[in-house]
C-alpha cells in the first residue's frame, strides 16, 4: 500500500486497521481514527495539530489518548518522531529515510531527500557501537534585510 498515492482526506478504515495490525498494535477505535488521519498522506503533524483536526471532526478522542497513541506509534516504528526541541515534536508519516528542513519563522517542517545532504564524516565511535541512523534537521529563517 502506498500512502503517498492516497488523495483522500483520510486513509480508509480497512487500510488503517491493516497498518496497525502489521505493527502489532491492537486496533482500537481511537487508534484507527488517529492512524487514518495521520497516514492519509506524507505529512508532519504535532500532537496539537492532530488533536485540533480530530476535534474539528467532532471526534471524542481525548488529549491523553492522542499523546499515548502517538507514543505507541513511535515506539513500534509505525510513525517517525522528529524532535525539533523537547517541546516541539512532529509525527512523520513518511518512513523512507530522509532529512528535514525546519522553517523557524513558520514552524513548518519539510522533507529533504537523503541524496541532497552529503555527510562527510562521523565521529569515531567506541568499539561495540554502530551507527543506526543519521537525522539531519537544517534550520532556516527568512533572511533579515541588511
Ligand atoms: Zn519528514
Amino acid at each position: 500500500m502506498s500512502v503517498s498515492q492516497n488523495n483522500g482526506e483520510r486513509l480508509s478504515r480497512e487500510q488503517a486497521v491493516e497498518l496497525l495490525d502489521r505493527h502489532g498494535i491492537s486496533p482500537t477505535e481511537q487508534r484507527i481514527e488517529i492512524a487514518s488521519l495521520l497516514f492519509a498522506r506524507h505529512q508532519h503533524l504535532s500532537a496539537e495539530q492532530i488533536l485540533a483536526q480530530l476535534s474539528r471532526q467532532a471526534s471524542r478522542v481525548s488529549k491523553a489518548t492522542v499523546y499515548n497513541t502517538l507514543k505507541l506509534f513511535a515506539e513500534t516504528g509505525l510513525v517517525r518522531e522528529v524532535i525539533i526541541e523537547p517541546t516541539k515534536r512532529f509525527y512523520d508519516s513518511n518512513l523512507n529515510p530522509h532529512h528535514h528542513l525546519f522553517f523557524t519563522d513558520s514552524g513548518r517542517l519539510e522533507d529533504v531527500p537523503p541524496a541532497q545532504v552529503d555527510i562527510a564524516g562521523l565521529p569515531t565511535l567506541a568499539s561495540g557501537v554502530e551507527v543506526v541512523g543519521v537525522d539531519v534537521v537544517i534550520r532556516v529563517a527568512t533572511r533579515k534585510p541588511s
